[in-house]
Order: structure tokens, then C-alpha cells, then sequence
């Protein structure tokens, strides 16, 4: 039995409607799992060919398009909304609705909110469905509830590389309702609010400050080492949807103009063996998928960082106004 709801009748409805004789399925690593059991139903009911994606995927940004362009008829992505970017195949994407049992963990989020009126709700793709009877159970408890949409992101919905569904909505606090520390560290950072995360897969309530104080000193850590850097690597995906070159070629100058050297890397994966032939670097910047610096920093012996943490290297900004990296569509 899975929790997830793959929507299965929309894929095949799709298929026939299409009359598509290829089939590309993409998921992200932690649903790839079910991608047999699906090529299996999908091949037995439509007679399609499933040809399932093996690289591994990271979100919308990350869709296997261009390696299966020519191949497939219809890609269909599982797992995350669309980016509104160009894809070179017909896609069809389906939300991976992750099945919860109750809502009860909300009772418990609103002693968390005590005295906080006007509240933001929050989450990731796989919760989304969940939204309208979260905001409706907190109505019910005197609270307001706001939400909004983001710059390519749906109403209350954030990405790891994108707040903006959260930035200058007036509420008191935000109320996470999902997995994970690094989306609700992205909501603090980029509102200064107090945010209270519901997660019901640790059927846990908690806030995010101790995480966000544990972040900020690893990244503090990671500035202060680059400071004295005299050769940086920009790193550029290739990945449609992280490539950010007019950025690389901005830092680039920006690097230059204060009299160091930089040199622009483009890769598709970003990993430690990758980087290593680079001796002469002292440190990288992601231009890439701007979790990779802040995940990812303890794979790298070398200082990995964001460009808004490069402007603090190089005295161009305040670290009092540190702020995390986005890609806004
Ligand atoms: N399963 C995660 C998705 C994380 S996406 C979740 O739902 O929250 C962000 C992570 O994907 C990054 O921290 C990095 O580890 C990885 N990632 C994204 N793009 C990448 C790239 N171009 N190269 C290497 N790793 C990448």
C-alpha cells in the first residue's frame, strides 16, 4: 500500500487521448520506488512502451526532457508543479498527493500559535491538496489565514529555491505544514517571522530557530574561510531549470571588479569528485540549485557558496542581511 496518490486514470486518460506509443515517466529519487509498479499498470492498459527515467531528478527544474526528446511521445513528470520554462517533449505533470491520516497534528500546531492571529499557511508540492481543510480547521479556531501565490509557485506553496508566496504576506506568523527543516528555514529567512512547523510525518510540532541559528554559524563558517579565496569557481547546471548563466557572467565582473579571478564551470551534476582536478580554486559558487551550497556544504572540503553570500565575501553586503538564494520565474 503506498500513501501517495500517483492519479493514475489522468496518466492513462492522457496516453489514449494523446495515442502516445512511448511513454517517459520521471520521479524524484524518493518516489522511484513505485515507478515499476506504474510502467506495469500503464503498459498492461494502454499497450504503451514506459521508458522510465534513471538519472536522478531533483524537481521541475531537473525534467529529463532533452534525453528523451526524440524518443518519447509524452513525458509524464511525477511529483512537482510545472516551472514556466520551455520542455522539449509534451509533458504532463501529476502532484504525488501524499495520503495523511488526520489532521490532528494542527490541534497541537495551535497551542504553538497562542496570541498570533493572522496566519500564513505553508507547504510543499505533496501537501498541497491538504491546504483548503488545514486553512478551514484554523478558521474554525479564530485564527485569519492568508495565502498567496508565488512567482511560479501555486497559491501557499513554496519551493526550496523559491519564497515568494510567502514574501510580504501581513501575518503574524507561518504555520509549515510538512517535512523537513530547510523550506520553513527559507520562510524565517526571507519574512523574519516566527514560523511553527506541523509535521506529520515525525508528528511533531516544533519552530525553526534553533535550526535556522545552526545554519546561519555553518554559513558564517563558510564566508569567513572564503574570505580569503583569490581564485572562485562559479558553477553553471546545465539543467534547464538552474541554468542561470547571466548570473555566472554578473559574479563573474562582480569578482574581477574587486580584484580576484573567477572562472565559470558547467556541469549537470554537482558533486565533490567533479570538482576536484580545480586545486587552484579556492572556492565555489553555486549558480545552480541554490540548495546545494546549504545542503550539500559538508561533502566539500572547499567552501561552496550562494551569490548573495559571495557579495558578503567580497565586503558588498551586510551580513545582517544575509538572505537566501532564489530562483524566481
Ligand atoms: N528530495 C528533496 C529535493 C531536494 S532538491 C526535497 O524534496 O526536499 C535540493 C537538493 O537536490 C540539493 O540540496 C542537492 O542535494 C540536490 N541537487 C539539486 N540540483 C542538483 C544538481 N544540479 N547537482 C547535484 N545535486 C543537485
Amino acid at each position: 500500500m503506498t500513501s501517495y496518490q500517483f492519479k493514475i486514470d489522468q496518466v492513462l486518460d492522457k496516453i489514449r487521448e494523446t495515442k502516445a506509443e512511448v511513454v517517459g515517466l520521471q520521479f524524484p529519487e524518493g518516489l522511484k520506488v513505485h515507478a515499476t509498479e506504474l510502467a506495469s499498470r500503464i503498459e498492461n492498459e494502454t499497450g504503451a512502451l514506459v521508458l522510465i527515467s534513471g538519472d536522478p531528478c531533483y524537481g521541475a527544474c531537473d525534467l529529463s526532457d532533452m534525453e528523451m526528446a526524440g524518443i518519447v511521445d509524452l513525458l509524464v513528470h511525477f511529483g512537482h508543479t510545472p516551472l514556466p520554462i520551455d520542455y522539449n517533449v509534451p509533458t504532463l505533470f501529476v502532484e504525488a498527493h501524499y495520503q495523511l491520516g488526520s489532521l490532528e497534528i494542527l490541534k497541537r500546531a495551535l497551542e504553538s500559535l497562542e496570541g498570533k492571529e493572522k496566519i500564513g499557511l505553508v507547504t510543499t508540492t505533496q501537501h498541497l491538496h491538504l491546504l483548503e481543510d488545514a486553512a478551514q480547521f484554523l478558521e474554525e479556531h479564530g485564527k485569519q489565514v492568508l495565502m498567496k501565490e508565488g512567482a511560479g509557485t501555486l497559491k501557499g506553496q513554496v519551493l526550496g529555491c523559491n519564497f515568494s508566496s510567502v514574501q510580504d504576506l501581513p501575518v503574524d506568523a507561518f504555520l509549515y505544514l510538512g517535512s523537513g527543516n530547510f523550506h520553513p528555514l527559507g520562510i524565517k529567512l526571507s519574512t523574519q517571522k516566527p514560523v511553527v512547523i506541523a509535521d506529520p510525518y515525525l508528528n511533531q510540532v516544533r519552530d525553526i530557530d534553533e535550526f535556522t541559528d545552526r545554519i546561519l554559524r555553518i554559513r558564517f563558517a563558510r564566508i569567513t574561510k572564503a574570505t580569503e579565496a583569490k581564485k572562485f569557481g562559479i558553477l553553471i547546471s546545465s539543467k534547464k531549470g538552474q541554468c542561470r548563466l547571466d548570473l555566472a557572467k554578473d559574479l563573474k565582473k562582480m569578482i574581477y571588479n574587486e580584484g580576484r579571478e573567477a572562472y565559470l564551470i558547467l556541469l549537470d551534476e554537482i558533486n565533490p569528485p567533479s570538482l576536484l582536478p580545480y586545486m587552484d580554486l579556492d572556492a565555489f559558487i553555486v549558480t545552480a540549485c541554490p540548495r546545494i551550497a546549504i545542503d550539500d556544504s559538508k561533502m566539500y572540503k572547499k567552501p561552496l557558496l550562494t551569490p548573495q553570500e559571495l557579495e558578503i565575501v567580497l565586503g558588498l553586503r551586510e551580513w545582517e542581511d544575509y538572505q537566501m538564494d532564489e530562483i524566481k520565474y
